[in-house]
């Protein structure tokens, strides 16, 4: 074949290559143009693995009208202008190329309003080709849909994986941004359905309970170093598990450098596991989450086309100082009791871990855990007073993994305070490494206070507060019925009238239109009047008035909301007026179908508020409590 320079678009296309291989990539490279556009919200859509359509929606700077075309253009960029920037950069892009690649090979419809204008701008692409510009209605910020991704590569369509695991690639991207970035707050749905969803708090550990639940949270040991100044300036902050808190794969190391995600393969990964030393066992890894910021000139991140490396110009110093610093918190967490409560020192630890390596007994002849909703011979099951009629819903069968887990951490008597340490390995689920943040299936006990429900499962008794727990399972129930285009309504065959003060009567029905997409038909009933032939299913007649209340003050307060708030705001209200309230008297059979609804959540920990759902207290920490241990 003669040489030939290639068609602009044939070059774009293999380009693209490089930085679009997946789905996940295209949400990697908006989400990091969102955070650079100093987003606090940011939400992120996937339908038909991420092939069918992606969208990354924003509230940042948005594109200035004029400049929209141009940031599809190849090497167009606002981040950088000289080859000595590139020894400064701050921000996440500096390439300008994530768009042109992504729109080379998909259909993507862009709509951005910088907060000055009054109106914001759609334009559509396909295949790197403008096909249409208009003016358009929409809040500050920008929006993103990539559809029909590699629709005009069809090869690399053929070397994706199957949709599931594309969406967890998705999944596992919009983590790492949530984890780098506490302060914003994300929200991933993947197929219409509620795959996470952070409080954008600012607290790291909230993220973390978010991501591993509560009980994994909890335990992590907070990591903080400062080193040096100017060029040699390291700093190091974030959380990482204790000895007895492990995982089976690299995948829950999350390194950041200068906010930027690293991959967890590399040295800083061996760095970390290495200051562990004997405290791990073969193929187990830590859990860790860290910050590391260095000078930007003392860093180069410009030799990976995803940027997933970086070299740094001081590497032994930094590692050094990583280590070192991973080294301190592991003793200074055995030292200050912030795993639980009963913490054994070092020496104890390690020489349990090294035992357990040289194949000592695992016999379970004290097998405590067991005794915890198990099932097996230490507990008495005649005396449970529900397990006739409910044993296989409520109790997990003896030889569940959960079972196996439990026992397999307990490695019996023959060393005083064995339990002590191993206790503190509490793997919430059968397989602690997929379903973390998942409950395991609880036991009824009963209700107290009239406002918590007493359960239990192999991990020990739970609280639960009946009204967050409730809220929790409406709001990811609602979330899902939007997702998938319509909430559920229940027409009135009476229609209702409220009466309102008149401004919230004016406000709501400004809104009809956006308030028929939840489920409310309303029309006017003269003044301060509204009259309602339908509502939410989710939402019981008489909470109607104060629910109403709630979402008229809302729309005053902050008129110009963006869509993310507005559906965020649906969400919340309706689902803390549809939940069961504190104080309310619950039968035993509603009570399980509490938690058979809550078990089934995505997020069952926290409320959609952020708060926890529920309390565990471990086995081990009730024997502490009554000094048998
Ligand atoms: P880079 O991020 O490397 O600059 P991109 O191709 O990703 O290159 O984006 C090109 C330009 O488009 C950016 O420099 C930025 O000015 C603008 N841009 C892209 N996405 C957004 C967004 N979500 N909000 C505001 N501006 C954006
Ligand atoms: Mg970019």
């Amino acid at each position: 074949m003669p040489i030939q320079v290639l068609e602009p678009h044939v070059a774009a296309q293999i380009a693209a290559g490089e930085v679009v291989e997946r789905p996940a990539s295209v949400v990697k490279e908006l989400i990091e143009n969102a955070l650079d556009a100093g987003a606090q919200r940011i939400s992120v859509e996937a339908r038909g693995g991420g092939l069918r359509e992606l969208k990354v929606q924003d509230d940042g700077v948005g594109i200035a009208p004029h400049e929209i075309e141009l940031a599809f253009e190849r090497h167009a960029t606002s981040k950088l202008r000289s080859a000595d920037d590139l020894w400064s950069v701050q921000t996440l892009g500096f390439r300008g190329e994530a768009l042109p690649s992504i729109a080379s090979v998909s259909q993507i419809v862009c709509i951005s309003r910088v907060a000055g204008e009054d109106v914001g701008i759609e334009i559509r692409i396909a295949g790197g080709e403008l096909q249409g510009r208009m003016a358009r209605g929409c809040s500050p910020g920008t929006s993103i849909s990539v559809r029909n991704l590699f629709y005009n590569t069809p090869v690399r369509r053929e070397y994706l994986r199957s949709d599931a695991t594309e969406l967890s690639a998705i999944s596992a991207v919009v983590q790492q941004y949530a984890l780098a970035y506490p302060e914003v707050r994300f929200t991933a749905l993947l197929e219409g359905r509620l795959a996470l969803q952070t409080s954008g708090d600012g607290d790291l550990r909230s993220v973390l309970i978010e991501l591993y639940g509560i009980d994994v949270a909890r335990q992590l040991l907070p990591l903080s170093v400062q080193a040096g100044e100017g060029l040699q300036a390291v700093s190091i902050t974030g959380l990482i598990s204790p000895p007895g808190l492990t995982r089976s794969s690299r995948a829950y190391l999350h390194l950041f450098v200068n906010r930027r995600a690293i991959q967890p393969r590399g040295v800083l990964a061996i760095v970390v596991a290495e200051a562990y030393h004997t405290l791990l066992m073969k193929g187990r890894y830590p859990m860790a989450v860290l910050d590391i910021r260095v000078h930007p000139g003392a860093v180069d991140v410009n030799v990976h086309p995803t940027k997933s490396e970086v070299r740094f110009q001081f590497h032994s110093r930094v590692h050094g100082i990583l280590g070192r610093a991973v080294r301190e918190a592991l003793l200074e967490g055995a030292g200050v009791q912030t795993w639980a409560d009963g913490v054994a020192p070092m020496e104890d630890v390690q020489r349990r871990f090294e035992l357990r390596q040289i194949g000592q007994s695992r016999t379970a002849a004290d097998n405590r855990g067991a005794a915890w909703g198990v099932g097996a011979g230490t507990w008495d099951t005649s005396s449970r007073w529900d397990t006739a009629h409910h044993g296989n819903r409520d109790m997990p069968v003896a030889n569940q993994p959960a079972a196996a887990d439990t026992q397999m951490h307990d490695v019996g008597n023959q060393e005083p305070g064995a339990e002590q340490i191993l206790d503190h390995t509490p793997m919430p689920t059968s397989d602690p490494d997929l379903q973390s943040a998942t409950l395991p299936p609880l036991r009824v006990v009963g209700q107290v206070g009239l406002t918590y429900v007493v359960a239990e499962s192999p991990q020990g008794m739970y609280l639960i507060d009946q009204h967050a727990a409730h809220e929790r399972i409406t709001y990811e129930r609602l979330m899902e019925q939007f997702g998938a285009g319509a909430v559920e309504s229940q027409g009135l065959l009476l229609p209702q009238t409220v009466t309102l003060p008149p401004a919230a009567a004016a406000s709501l029905l400004h809104n009809a239109e956006a308030l028929a997409e939840w489920g409310f038909a309303l029309e006017p009933w003269g003044e301060g009047m509204l009259r309602l032939r339908s509502l939410p299913s989710t939402l019981p007649l008489d909470d109607l008035q104060s629910a109403l209340l709630e979402l008229a003050d809302y729309l005053a307060g902050r008129g110009g909301s963006t869509p993310i708030d507005w559906r965020e705001a649906m969400l919340t209200t309706l689902s803390c007026h549809t939940s069961v309230r504190a104080g309310q008297a619950l039968s035993l059979e509603e009570m399980r179908e509490l938690l058979r609804q809550l078990e089934n959540c995505t997020s069952p920990r926290t409320c959609p508020h952020g708060r926890p759902t529920m309390v565990l207290l471990t086995p081990h920490q009730l024997e502490r409590q009554f000094g048998r241990i």
